[in-house]
């Protein structure tokens, strides 16, 4: 059995999405294919969140009206006429919970009324896959993921609960995958009261990893737009080297870094069950791509190198003098913890704590508030955090010539500096 993961982009137009058709009918073993949303769709839904935050319900219904008429629109591109009737009313039960979610929408449990309104993207394009795949003879059996991915009620960001997750997923899909592809979404999931939640962004690929752990899949294929993954981001770097093999470990070291290539989370359950993921490039299903599997004897990498841009460096200084050691720390920790802010870079010194944080404005203002009474808080913006592991000096120069330098810690393996241009 093997397990799919396609992406945003792989299904970006009814186009690309026909496009993914061969790679599906090459496969010999059963199939679970796992679906992000199309395009930029949960960039959109989100907006429909925000827009209500602000209070802007009619504004947000006019966008949500649009979002469907979008996907009415890429489903009738790809079915016959019989197969769009036949998905319809599916579609417009989703439209319908879409809109109940604006309506409910309750500014006290934003994240709560977020993820009623995010999950909506996977369940419409895994509807039109579906068909799509049903109408091309591939026998394809479709399951809402808050039928298989059991979690707590943390919105957003939800914990899985693995026991109760691995008997529905058993129960459902070894079944189905006797007489068909089961196709389901990422990225969601559902809490015991059958609210929706989700993962947090780029999710999917956590589910794919979920899902074959719990079915002992032979393997993982992520297809994305890339040749597999680089030592870098091409949007940032212009010499970038694709890795052919890498360990589960150095991927968990890069995502935590900030490379924005595979969901953290994805990692440790393939690794429990040692099942290799692949990266691969649906544009050219016959490239090689990325394996990442065990630690092997010895792989030899390039300089991996991950840049993160717009941060704010944070030095928090004791108002009463007393030093930052494990009471100022657990304080300090607790607050950024609470305000789900997550800290890039830390050093301390005596009486003041440097945090290294993406720049959001909100989440600054939160923090401002919740410690200006005890400490004294000064910031540099427009900084940013320039990772490299597997570093040697030639790269070093090179990156950070005409820079100035903020910070910089080094281990044997890792450099990491905070850079101003
Ligand atoms: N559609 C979700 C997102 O864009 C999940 C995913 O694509 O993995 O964050
Ligand atoms: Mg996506």
């Amino acid at each position: 059995m093997q397990v799919y993961k396609f992406g945003g982009a792989s299904i970006a137009n009814p186009v690309q999405m026909q496009q993914l058709l061969p790679i599906i009918q090459s496969v010999k073993t059963p199939l679970v294919i796992v679906l992000s949303a199309y395009g930029k769709t949960t960039n959109a839904l989100e907006a429909i969140a925000l827009t209500c935050k602000a209070k802007q319900i009619e504004e947000a219904k006019k966008l949500a009206k649009q979002l469907e008429q979008a996907h009415l629109d890429y489903a009738q591109k790809i079915l016959s006429p019989d197969n769009f009737n036949v998905v319809f009313p599916h579609l417009n039960a989703l439209f319908t919970e879409l809109e109940w979610s604006i309506d409910d929408f309750n500014l006290l449990d934003f994240d709560y009324s977020y993820d009623q309104i995010v999950c909506i993207g996977e369940l419409l394009s895994s509807r039109i896959f579906a068909a799509y795949l049903n109408q091309m003879q591939l026998a394809t059996t479709w399951i809402d993921a808050r039928d298989l991915i059991r979690t707590d009620t943390t919105y957003r960001d939800a914990k899985v609960d693995w026991e109760q997750t691995e008997k529905q997923v058993v129960a459902q899909c070894l079944p189905a995958l006797q007489q068909a592809i089961v196709l389901t979404q990422g990225f969601i999931g559902a809490t015991s009261d059958n609210a929706s939640v989700t993962l947090g962004r780029e999710g999917s690929d956590y589910t794919a990893a979920l899902l074959a752990a719990m079915l002992n899949a032979e393997s993982v294929s992520i297809w994305k737009d890339v040749e597999g993954l680089l030592n870098a981001d091409p949007k940032q770097f212009k010499a970038t080297k694709k890795i052919d093999l890498i360990s589960y470990s150095e991927v968990i070291e890069m995502a935590f870094y900030g490379a924005q290539v595979i969901h953290p989370k994805t990692i440790k359950p393939l690794q429990n069950k040692n099942i290799p993921l692949h990266v691969k490039c649906f544009l050219n299903p016959d490239l090689k791509g990325t394996t990442i599997q065990n630690e092997l004897a010895h792989i030899q990498y390039p300089p991996i190198i991950v840049l993160k841009k717009q941060q704010v460096l944070f030095q928090i200084t004791t108002r009463d003098f007393s030093f930052i050691t494990e009471d100022n720390l657990s304080k300090l920790y607790h607050v950024f913890h609470q305000l789900r802010i997550k800290i890039n870079l830390i050093q301390n010194a005596a009486i003041s704590f440097i945090a290294c944080i993406d720049h959001e404005e909100d989440q600054i203002e939160a923090l401002c508030n919740a410690l200006q009474e005890e400490y004294k808080i000064t910031r540099n913006e427009n900084a940013h955090l320039l990772t490299i592991r597997h570093y040697d000096e030639v790269i070093i120069d090179e990156l950070t010539k005409d820079t100035v330098c903020l910070l910089q810690q080094k281990t044997r393996s890792t450099i990491q500096l905070v850079l101003k241009d």
